[in-house]
Formats: C-alpha cells, sequence, structure tokens
C-alpha cells in the first residue's frame, strides 16, 4: 500500500462520483474516520479544524451526545413510517418548533427531504396559490436576483444564477426566468434607491405572469458569498404584494443563527408568504428540511382545482431525522444565540481582517458567524484543500470566495488557528507569502 492510499482512496477515485468533479480528473478527496465537536479525523489520524460545518449544517459540532442520544432514542422506536395517512411525535414536535421559530404568520408546514426538494416545494406551492388565487393560468412564472443559489433539481437550478449556476451545462432545458441584478448595496452600508429599479420594471410589465419572487434573505451563499442591504428586502416584499406575487424566501443556508438572528429575514422585518429551511435543521445529522407557508397560501391552494397540494415524498417526516432535528432546535433555544454568533462575528472581523492587506485579496467581509475573503482570481480548490490538511484546517473555497462558517462549538484557539491558516494560504496561492 501506498503511503497516500491511507489518505486517498483508488478505488474512490475510480468509482465514486463526488459533488461537483470531473471522473477523469477529480479533485483529491480525503478518507475521514471520525469527527467530534469541531475537529474532523482523517483516516490517518490527521486533525482538521472544521471551517465549513459540513457545508453549513453541524451547527452543534460532530457526534454531539445530545444529538446521538435523540437518534438512538428514537431508532429503538421506530426509524421511519410512511407519513401518508399516520402521523407521530418527532413531526408534531418538529412542526411545533418550527412554527414558533418562525415568522408569525406562517401556519402550515410541510416536511421534505433536501434543501432542492424543499425549494420544488415552495415552487410549486407559489404556482398553484397563485393559479388559484387569480385564476389565470399564466401565474407560474419567477423573479430572482442574480448570484442567488437554491439547489441542484430542475426548478432550483431554473433560478440559480443564469451565468455561474447551471445554465450553462443545461441551456434550454431549462425554463425560462426573470433575473434582475443582485442589490449592490452591502449589508451595513447605505441603501442606494436605484437597487430596487430592475426589480420594479420587471415587475410592472411581467406582474400577470409571476407566482412568485424567490431569493435568499440578506445572504447569497453558493452564488456568490454577497450580504445586501435589508432594505432591499423590504421593498422587494412590498413590491410584491401590491402585485398579488407571492415571495419565497430561501432560509436554507441562512437558517439557524448563521447570519446572527435566527432566521435572516429578521434583519429586515420583512416576512415571506413561504419560507424554505433544510440544512442545519438536523444539526447536519441527516437530510432533511421543511417549507413554512401561511394558511393564506395553504388554503388558496386547497381550495383550487387540485384541492390539495401535489407533493408527497416516500421519506416525508422521516421521524429519525424529525427526532434530531427537534433535540437540535431545542439545543439552539437553550442557549443565547444571538450573544454566541455575536462573539464569533467580532472575533472573525478582527482574525479576518488582516487578509484585506494582500495584494491578491479584493474584499474582506463578516456577517454573523460567516467569513469570506474574496480574492482577485479564483481559487484552485485541490492546491488549496492540499494546503489545507498540511494546516490542520477544513475549508472548500469555490471560485473566488475563500469563506468559513464554523460549527458555533468552535474553540476561541480553533477559530485563532481557522482564520491564521485561511490568511497563510491565500497569501501563499495568490503569490504573496
Ligand atoms: N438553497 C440554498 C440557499 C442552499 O445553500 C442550498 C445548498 N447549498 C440549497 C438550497 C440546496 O440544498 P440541498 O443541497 O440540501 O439540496
Amino acid at each position: 500500500m501506498k503511503e497516500n492510499d491511507v489518505l486517498h482512496d483508488e478505488w474512490d477515485r475510480e468509482h465514486l462520483w463526488h459533488p461537483y468533479t470531473s471522473t477523469i480528473d477529480p479533485l483529491p478527496t480525503y478518507k475521514v474516520d471520525s469527527a467530534e465537536g469541531c475537529i474532523i479525523r482523517l483516516a490517518d489520524g490527521t486533525e482538521l479544524i472544521d471551517g465549513m460545518s459540513s457545508w453549513w449544517c453541524a451547527c452543534h459540532g460532530y457526534n454531539h451526545p445530545r444529538l446521538n442520544e435523540a437518534a438512538v432514542r428514537q431508532l429503538r422506536k421506530m426509524s421511519h413510517v410512511m407519513f401518508g395517512g399516520f402521523t407521530h411525535e418527532p413531526a408534531l414536535r418538529l412542526g411545533k418548533l418550527l412554527l414558533e421559530m418562525g415568522p408569525d404568520n406562517m401556519h402550515n408546514v410541510f416536511f421534505a427531504d433536501s434543501g432542492s426538494v424543499a425549494v420544488e416545494v415552495a415552487m410549486k406551492m407559489a404556482v398553484q396559490a397563485a393559479i388559484s388565487r387569480s385564476g389565470d393560468h399564466r401565474r407560474t412564472n419567477f423573479v430572482t436576483i442574480r448570484s442567488g443559489y437554491h439547489g441542484d433539481t430542475w426548478n432550483a437550478m431554473s433560478v440559480c444564477d443564469p451565468v455561474t449556476g447551471m445554465h450553462g451545462a443545461f441551456g434550454s432545458a431549462l425554463p425560462v426566468r426573470y433575473f434582475v441584478p443582485q442589490p449592490r448595496s452591502r449589508f451595513g452600508g447605505s441603501w442606494d434607491p436605484a437597487d430596487i429599479a430592475p426589480l420594479k420594471a420587471v415587475i410592472e410589465s411581467h406582474a400577470d405572469e409571476m407566482a412568485a419572487l424567490i431569493l435568499e434573505p440578506i445572504v447569497q451563499g453558493a452564488g456568490g458569498m454577497w450580504f445586501y442591504h435589508p432594505e432591499y428586502l423590504r421593498q422587494a416584499v412590498e413590491l410584491c404584494h401590491k402585485y398579488d406575487i407571492y415571495v419565497i424566501f430561501d432560509e436554507i443556508a441562512t437558517g439557524f443563527w448563521r447570519t446572527g438572528r435566527c432566521f435572516a429575514w429578521e434583519h429586515a422585518g420583512v416576512k415571506p408568504d413561504i419560507m424554505c429551511v433544510g440544512k442545519g435543521l438536523t444539526g447536519g445529522y441527516m437530510t432533511l428540511s421543511a417549507v413554512l407557508t401561511t394558511a393564506e397560501v395553504a388554503d388558496t391552494i386547497s381550495r383550487g382545482e387540485a384541492g390539495v397540494l401535489m407533493h408527497g415524498p416516500t421519506f416525508m417526516a422521516n421521524p429519525l431525522a424529525c427526532a434530531v432535528a427537534c433535540e437540535s432546535l431545542q439545543l439552539l433555544k437553550e442557549q443565547d444565540m444571538a450573544a454566541r454568533v455575536e462573539q464569533l462575528e467580532s472575533d472573525m472581523r478582527r482574525l479576518l481582517a488582516p487578509a484585506a492587506e494582500l495584494p491578491g485579496v479584493s474584499d474582506v467581509r463578516v456577517l454573523g458567524s460567516i467569513g469570506v475573503v474574496e480574492t482577485r482570481e479564483p481559487v484552485n480548490v485541490g492546491e488549496f484543500q492540499r494546503e489545507c490538511v498540511k494546516r490542520g484546517v477544513w475549508i472548500r473555497p469555490f471560485g473566488r470566495n475563500v469563506y468559513i462558517m464554523p460549527p458555533y462549538v468552535i474553540s476561541a484557539g480553533q477559530l485563532e488557528h481557522l482564520c491564521r491558516a485561511l490568511i497563510d494560504i491565500v497569501a501563499k496561492l495568490t503569490g504573496e507569502e
């Protein structure tokens, strides 16, 4: 066995498809043995401080005793039972927790399998409700902002950024949506009223084709890691409601305190008609998402032609996932999360600030527990990750964004190590060691 075979499995390289990776020239993958708290342990014993929360999910860190216990307790009762005709305690408890934590206009909860499927369900809800409310079958399209990301399934892809998203690969196979420029007014900066003009123009001329506006509130994640001004949300919601267009907030990445509030819409104080949550919902234990909506949307769908929402996945409200999600939300409720994330935010601001001095860096921004170092040129992911493993950290950049959103349990020392390593690697790879 070559020394490297412990970490890089040849069979994996040959047969297993990893996300967004070529089979001919795959990015390196590192074999993980276990993970605990904020540490990911590789098969050769190397320990990495996690900067990614496994793509926004593992908010309480890995291998959490309370989440483990919740899973085992539920496993002993039943791991799954169909949701058609049955209900169960984990779904009931989770539904109540979500309605308690979400915007107060929410009334109905639909459980789905993943973030992308939640987006599909939200879009289906909007179309069914819009047609039923207006009696107009043309009300089926969507408007969104550029640089957004909403998932990898068909309709979710159609509202991802048309340039950096999936449109290049799928082109005319995707439904055609209305895109408006990304708001340029920064979060925490001054508001430029010109930012809302393109959305206003599209809505004014196409409202009669529109079911909903869909966007990621405040933080655009995988489409560009951009933090925009809350006034955009306030004006967008007002415009949509004036023209009878529903509003979908995709809180899949931003939910559960990532931005310093329980949900990102709270920064603007305007509520959506439909809201998607996922990722951190189960504390990163398993896949589960939910779509929350108002009684108006739910009942309008139920009064429509079909009389029901046309969706019902096999693993809907999986009891195992719901039980872990309840415990994860309970853990969040027991802590002063506002104070915790505020601390992470101020630490990250201080620790990432030196990156702004690097010639290869064009911007540094922090919001809540999300820190972004934007480089002038795209970063080589494979090379970056090799440097990460050498330094005992785990960061996965994309394009020109090197970003971290660590588990909330990260210690001050771990965060310092992570941020220092990030700056070192950016300096090295952008030519400034
Ligand atoms: N919406 C947003 C905002 C996301 O960040 C993601 C995942 N990166 C999704 C939807 C899709 O979620 P999933 O990968 O669980 O399908």
